[in-house]
C-alpha cells in the first residue's frame, strides 16, 4: 500500500494546516495587516481532515504535524488531535505553534495523546521579540515552553529563523541554552516565502555560518537519532542536555529525503512547500467522493512531487507564496 513518488521517496508524513489565521504577524511571514484570510466555509471541517488522514494512513502515512497559521487559534483543536491519534496507522501527532496560547492547553494536548511540540522562537530578547512578531510577548511564549516541558511534550524543539542583523548576534545564547536545558534548537534559513517586502538576500544568514558560531563554544557531536529530526542534522555539545539542528532550506539539499505532503487549511494536498500546484480534496469530499477516488487523488498529489524545491535567494517578490496559506 506504500505511497512512493516518482523519485523513489516513500511518503509517510503529512503536515496538516488547520487554519491560515495567526495571532502574530512575524515580519518575515506576513505583512503587518495580516493576510486575506480564507472564508470560513472554505476551511476543512475537523471531520473532513479525519477522513483524509484515515486515507493517508491506509496508504502508509505514520506521522502527522498540525500546523497553520497558528493552529491553537482554531477552536477546540484538542478534540481534533484526540481523533487523529486514534487513526489506525498513525504513530505520532506533533504540533507546530508560536507558543502564545500553549501554556493554557499544553496539559490537555498531552492528555489526548499529542506527542510533542515545535515552538517558534526567533529571539530571547523581549523587546526584539515584540518587534519581530509584532503582536507577541516573549514571557508568554516562555511560559508555554515551560508548560510543554512540564507536561512531557518531549522533545521540545525551538525553531529559530536566522535573520541577519536581527538575531544573528543571539546564536550563541541559543546554543548555550542547549548546554543547560533539554531543549532542541533548530536554526532555519530564511526562505523566500511569506512577506515579500521583508525578504532580502542581505537578511539571509546561512546555517553553515550559524554552525561555525556554535562550534566556537565546543565540539558539536552528531546525534544519531532524535525523534522526527526531519530535514535537520542534529548535534549536541559534550554533556549538553539539548541538541542543535541546522535546517539549510536554501543552502543544503535535503529534498532527496523528503517524505511529506502538505494539506492546506482549505483542503488542497500540496506536494511541496514550494509548489503552486496541488490537488483539491475538499470539493470532491463535499461531493461524496468514494474511498477509491480519494486514493487516486492522493496518489495524483504524490505523482506531482518535484525532485526538489526551486526556492533561491534571487526569487522575485511576485513569486512568493504566503506561508500561512500553505501551512508552515
Ligand atoms: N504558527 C506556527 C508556528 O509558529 O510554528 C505554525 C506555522 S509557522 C508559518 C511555521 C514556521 O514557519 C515557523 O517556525 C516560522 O518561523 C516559519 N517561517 C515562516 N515564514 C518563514 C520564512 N520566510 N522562512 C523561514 N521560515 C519561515
Amino acid at each position: 500500500m506504500e505511497l512512493c513518488d516518482r523519485f523513489g521517496r516513500a511518503i509517510e508524513y503529512l503536515r496538516v494546516s488547520v487554519t491560515d489565521r495567526c495571532n502574530l504577524r512575524c515580519l518575515y511571514c506576513m505583512p503587518a495587516s495580516g493576510c486575506a484570510w480564507k472564508p470560513q466555509e472554505q476551511i476543512l471541517r475537523y471531520e473532513e481532515i479525519v477522513v483524509i488522514v484515515r486515507e493517508m494512513a491506509r496508504l502508509g502515512a505514520t506521522k502527522l504535524r498540525i500546523t497553520g497559521g497558528e493552529p491553537l487559534v482554531r477552536k477546540d483543536l484538542v478534540s481534533l488531535i484526540a481523533q487523529l491519534v486514534q487513526v489506525p496507522g498513525i504513530e505520532e501527532v506533533a504540533l507546530s505553534t508560536n507558543g502564545m496560547l500553549l501554556e493554557r492547553c499544553a496539559e490537555a494536548l498531552k492528555a489526548v495523546g499529542l506527542s510533542r511540540v515545535n515552538i517558534s522562537l526567533d529571539t530571547l530578547d523581549a523587546a526584539k521579540f515584540s518587534q519581530v512578531t509584532r503582536l507577541g510577548n516573549l514571557e508568554t511564549v516562555l511560559r508555554g515552553i515551560h508548560a510543554a516541558q512540564r507536561v512531557g511534550l518531549h522533545p521540545v524543539k525551538l525553531n529559530c529563523v536566522l535573520l541577519r542583523g536581527i538575531n544573528d548576534e543571539e546564536i550563541d545564547r541559543f546554543a548555550l541554552l542547549t548546554m543547560t536545558q533539554p531543549l532542541h534548537v533548530r536554526f532555519i534559513e530564511l526562505m523566500p516565502l511569506g512577506n515579500p517586502e521583508f525578504f532580502n538576500p542581505d537578511r539571509f544568514f546561512s546555517v553553515a555560518d550559524a554552525k561555525a558560531r556554535c562550534e566556537e563554544w565546543g565540539e558539536l557531536i552528531a546525534v544519531e537519532e532524535l525523534v522526527g529530526s526531519g530535514p535537520a542534522t542534529a548535534y549536541r555539545y559534550r554533556n549538553g542536555r539539548g541538541t542543535l539542528g541546522f535546517i539549510g532550506a536554501l543552502t543544503c539539499s535535503f529534498c532527496h529525503r523528503c517524505n511529506r505532503l502538505r494539506l492546506t487549511s482549505d483542503g488542497w494536498l500540496r506536494p511541496c512547500l514550494d509548489s503552486r500546484t496541488g490537488v483539491n480534496l475538499r470539493d470532491p469530499l463535499r461531493c461524496g467522493v468514494s474511498p477509491d477516488d480519494l486514493d487516486a487523488l492522493i496518489r495524483q498529489a504524490v505523482e506531482m512531487k518535484p525532485e526538489s524545491h526551486q526556492m533561491n535567494l534571487a526569487m522575485r517578490q511576485d513569486e512568493f507564496e504566503t506561508m500561512c496559506a500553505v501551512g508552515g
